[in-house]
């Protein structure tokens, strides 16, 4: 049977602090699956984060244009919010708001977030993706953690942010302990 064809928006938020291999996997996968995706960078002022908001926004456009998926920057849709993403989702008319599962670990807390959404838009699903293997055990931590004390990041996040974190680690002379 089919329906009438409709727009799907999915919406991928996160830290992103910074941007690495494993949430750029995401966004390819998610493209398979949505019509238009819209990368929300979480501004949390509870957290220390090495990058700001905008900072993280403009190394994610930068490493959208390295997405093989055909039609990828037209699709795509990087904001910066504040407040609850279930409000930014009902907003934007998005049908799922997607994120990343990379280890058993991660699912106790997604599946606590993803119902608290759900009570609050119940009209918008959550979508879970794996990324490839072979970067399941990588995030944002980890990376700062290596490119801190000058070790190679250059197989875990494009070059625009391997630039980045050098910069910004001789800036603050390899002391800053940010983390997200
Ligand atoms: P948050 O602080 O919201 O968890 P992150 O930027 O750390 O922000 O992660 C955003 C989303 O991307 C989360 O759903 C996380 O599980 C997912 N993610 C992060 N790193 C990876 C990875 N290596 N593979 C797959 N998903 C990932």
């Amino acid at each position: 049977m089919t329906g009438p064809t409709k727009n799907r928006i999915g919406i991928y938020p996160g830290t992103f602090d910074p941007i690495t291999y494993g949430h750029l996997d995401l966004i390819d996968r998610a493209l398979a699956l949505f019509d238009h995706l819209i990368v929300a960078v979480a501004v949390n002022p509870a957290k220390v984060h090495l990058f700001t908001p905008e900072d993280r926004r403009d190394m994610i456009l930068e490493c959208l244009k390295l997405l093989e998926t055909k039609d990828s920057e037209r699709r795509l849709e990087v904001v910066i919010f504040s407040g609850l993403l279930a409000h930014l989702a009902v907003e934007r008319g998005a049908t799922a708001i997607l994120r990343g599962l990379r280890a058993v670990s991660d699912f106790e807390f997604e599946f606590q977030i993803a119902l608290t959404n759900r009570t609050l838009a119940p009209s918008v699903e959550a979508v879970f993706l794996m990324p490839n293997a072979k970067y399941t055990y990588l995030s944002s931590t980890i990376i700062k953690n290596v490119a801190q004390y000058g070790g190679d990041v250059t197989k875990l996040v494009p070059p625009i942010v391997v630039q980045r974190l050098a910069q910004r680690y001789q800036q603050a002379g390899g002391a800053s302990s940010a983390r997200s």
